[in-house]
């Protein structure tokens, strides 16, 4: 045992410092805060739906939840029961395997709900569009409030994307 940490004490810290905040990324965020409390009162729950994407969307998407971005700040959450959400953040062509769930997690998100269709292929079917194994758009299968074109776009259009619809919503 003193050993080990005999080389724990020689070895010291490995991993890297955090890099600063991108400044842009704090300000857009604040200002998203600010927008969430006047829409939603404190925070805004987004449950995130993967309707046949390549996974590139999907991995902006959690860049905004990594340390460095950390939108839970800002108050912002993903959630993992569309009953729980505000927002549903749709990614991908909508494969016809997922036409049936996709309109199910709408169905089963609270009223007022809002979508936005992330990424080229949700915005118009983007390279895939419409086929015997695709829908195309997302606005083809459920209605959609705002879209952030982009393949992908990055996390800073994401919240630039969510900070627009939400300038669009009435105050409670
Ligand atoms: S928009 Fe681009 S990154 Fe997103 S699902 Fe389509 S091909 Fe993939």
């Amino acid at each position: 045992m003193f050993s080990v940490l005999g080389r724990i004490f020689k070895t010291g810290c490995l991993t890297e410092k955090l890099p600063l905040h991108d400044q842009d990324v704090v300000q857009l965020g604040e200002v998203c805060r600010k927008e969430i409390a006047r829409v939603f009162g404190s925070s805004m729950a987004i449950r995130m739906v993967d309707a046949g994407s390549c996974n590139g969307c999907e991995l902006e998407m959690h860049a905004l939840n990594n340390s460095f971005h950390d939108i839970e700040r800002f108050g912002i959450h993903f959630v993992a029961s569309p009953r729980h959400a505000d927002l549903l953040l749709v990614t991908g062509p909508v494969s016809r395997h997922m036409q049936a769930a996709l309109k199910g997690t709408y169905d089963a998100t609270p009223e007022p709900k809002l979508v936005i269709a992330m990424g080229d292929c949700a915005v118009d079917g983007g390279e895939f569009g419409i086929s015997y194994a695709s829908c195309g758009a997302v606005a083809g299968v459920i209605p959609v409030d705002a879209v952030i074109p982009g393949c992908p776009p990055t996390p800073l259009q994401l919240l630039q994307g969510i900070l627009e619809l939400l300038g669009r919503c009435p105050g409670r």
